[in-house]
């Protein structure tokens, strides 16, 4: 209701049909204040009347004193006696109270809607409308865009001139993406086999790097509309006006037909729920609430899909992420030295480039380079070029254009990394690759990266063997020595006063493996069968020091691990020096590396 009576003064006012002035304003306020005073009046009438227990009512009953009962729903009924005189009792609200009175003979009158109550919730929707048009009269700038654009977020675009074409690297998501493509063009192939489509896609990865130009690719590529929104469109100033927004959204979505929904910047209206809310977040809570019936309530197989976006997937509530809402997850990285080359070819399309500049330098130039980052820095260049009444874009224009895009974001991402930060991820990233390859031949490591994503520094892709039911004791020991591999490279090229703070998630991973192997699977010959979880539960401990067991273990893991890399030092100095060139390294180039 809030949005409809919004809606309709800002109409009003819009087209100038009833315009309020000054007069009327006063009107409203006038009526206004006469509501609030002859509630007054009327709840000091009441306050007049004598108020009895409900025990004495009781009393009365049996005397055969009432007259007559007025039943309603608020806390006191009135009571009329035969003398005439009126009193209150409160209101026991019990399902055989009016029999009961019934049986004692006594009139019952039920309070229905009456003409006070009638004009009571009239003249209050009156004095509230003219209370939000005298603050719409007030309210800043910021709020009248606000208000003004109710009626205008969810317009759908119909570009279908981006396609895949237009996003250069991002192979993984693209693929993933190429496939829902298929979803939505021929939703009644699937239909007929019985499939249950995707309903939603969540992108993410740090912010820039082309997943709105994704979706919008993916429905050009379809040939279907749009729907661009942002999460924190539906964070609202007006209770409830968020959820009505989002069931608008898939309203028109749904009468469009096949579509694409976009929701950037998910995280907005999606974060993980707490128990005690602040009232604040309670608005967040009923909007998310709304997507997700919402996702949960249209008809599969009608071709409209969802795409979200977001940065921080870490921080999102985990009923998005359940089957029938957002179950496809891809992640969409910076773009290593070749996808940032192909980002700036793609971009220098439509530019005069001079013939001494080198896109292949560039590109080496530009580590963790977004894509918007390199659009930018190719935009830049290309106004300097412009202010200097040039007719190309030279070398000199790119470099102090690379100043500028870098002066506006200081530290505040990774871009001015220092070279020795870089050599020191690569040697680490390359002492758990190495290590996977080298202690089990059926390990499999599809990538190794020192671009950083939302997870942290690089990292690097494990394909533990195939699927097991079980997991052996000499695997378990081998993941534990994967997972000590990034520190024992560190400690071996650089020292052990030069080790860095980016072993910790590592560590905390072989301290679960360890501890696991010998309190729960009794793998240790030392701590023997016994399950640490069971002693505990009785309160039994002590017999066993666990800490000091795992410490001993991961001790003489870690010194195997130091020994195998410092065996195999000249594939980890080449893995090193290939990644720190190419930043991402495929699982063909390190089985090169490692089978030399
Ligand atoms: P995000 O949604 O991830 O924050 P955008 O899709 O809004 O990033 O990217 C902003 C702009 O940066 C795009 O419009 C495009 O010009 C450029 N861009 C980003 N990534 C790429 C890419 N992989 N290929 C081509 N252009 C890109
Ligand atoms: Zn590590």
């Amino acid at each position: 209701m809030w949005n409809d009576i919004i809606k309709l003064i800002y109409y009003v006012n819009l087209k100038g049909a009833v315009l309020l002035n000054k007069k009327r304003l006063y009107l409203i306020i006038i009526v206004f204040v006469l509501i609030i005073a002859s509630g007054l009046i009327y709840k000091n009438i009441r306050d007049k009347i004598e108020v009895v227990p409900y025990t004495m009512f009781l009393k009365y009953l049996e005397y055969g004193i009432v007259e007559e009962v007025k039943l309603s729903d608020s806390a006191k009924i009135l009571v009329k006696l035969n003398n005439g005189k009126k009193i209150l009792t409160d209101n026991p609200r019990t399902i055989d109270f009016k029999k009961e009175i019934l049986m004692h003979d006594v009139n019952v009158v039920e309070e229905g809607i009456e003409a006070k109550q009638i004009f009571m919730f009239v003249a209050l929707t009156i004095g509230l409308i003219g209370l939000v048009v005298y603050f719409r009269k007030n309210m800043s700038k910021q709020a009248e865009i606000e208000i003004a654009s109710i009626s205008n977020v969810e317009s759908a675009e119909y570009d279908t001139r981006i396609k895949f074409r237009d996003v250069a690297g991002n192979e993984e998501a693209k693929d993933a993406l190429k496939e829902m493509v298929d979803f939505i063009k021929n939703p009644e192939i699937y239909n007929s086999f019985g499939a249950r489509l995707p309903r939603g896609v969540l992108l993410y990865g740090p912010p820039g790097t082309g997943k709105t130009l994704l979706a919008k690719a993916m429905a050009g590529e379809a040939g279907v509309p749009i729907f661009p929104v942002s999460g924190s469109d539906f964070v609202q100033v007006y209770a409830g006006l968020g959820a009505s927004r989002i069931r608008n959204l898939f309203k028109m979505a749904k009468e469009a037909g096949k579509s694409v929904i976009f929701i950037d910047e998910i995280d907005s209206l999606g974060k993980k729920r707490k128990g005690n809310n602040i009232s604040g977040s309670e608005e967040g809570d009923r909007t998310l609430n709304a997507l997700l019936a919402e996702m949960s309530g249209f008809k599969e197989n009608e071709g409209i899909i969802v795409v979200a976006a977001t940065n921080r997937i870490d921080v999102l509530d985990d009923a998005l992420l359940r089957p029938g809402r957002f179950d496809r997850q891809i992640e969409v990285q910076l773009p290593d030295v070749k996808a940032r080359e192909k980002i700036l070819k793609l971009h220098c399309r439509n530019k005069p480039l001079a013939r001494d500049v080198n896109l292949k330098k560039l590109a080496v130039e530009t580590v963790y380079f977004s894509g918007a980052k390199l659009e930018n820095l190719l935009n830049e260049s290309a106004m300097i070029a412009v202010r200097e009444k040039e007719k190309e874009i030279t070398n000199e224009h790119i470099n102090k254009a690379y100043y500028k895009v870098l002066v506006g974001d200081e530290k505040k991402d990774r871009s001015c990394l220092k070279y020795k930060d870089r050599e020191i991820t690569a040697y680490h990233e390359a002492g758990h690759a190495l290590i996977a390859k080298l202690v089990s031949k059926e390990n499999r490591v599809t990538k190794v990266s020192i671009i950083p994503s939302t997870k942290g520094m690089g990292g690097f892709s494990l394909n533990i063997p195939p699927d097991r039911m079980y997991q052996t004791k000499g695997e378990i020991l081998s993941n534990i020595s994967v997972a000590l591999g990034g520190r024992a490279a560190e400690e071996l090229v650089y020292g052990k006063d030069n080790i860095t703070t980016g072993a910790s998630s590592d560590l905390a991973k072989a301290t679960e493996m360890v501890l696991s192997l010998i309190g729960i699977y009794g793998m240790d010959d030392y701590a023997g069968l016994l399950n640490h979880n069971v002693a505990m539960a009785r309160e039994i401990s002590g017999s066993i020091d666990l800490l000091n067991r795992g410490k001993d273990i991961l001790g003489s893991i870690y010194k195997d691990t130091l020994d195998i890399l410092e065996e195999n030092r000249e594939i980890l100095d080449n893995m090193a020096k290939l990644l720190l060139e190419k930043e991402v390294l495929d699982e063909d180039e390190i089985n090169a590396l490692v089978e030399f």
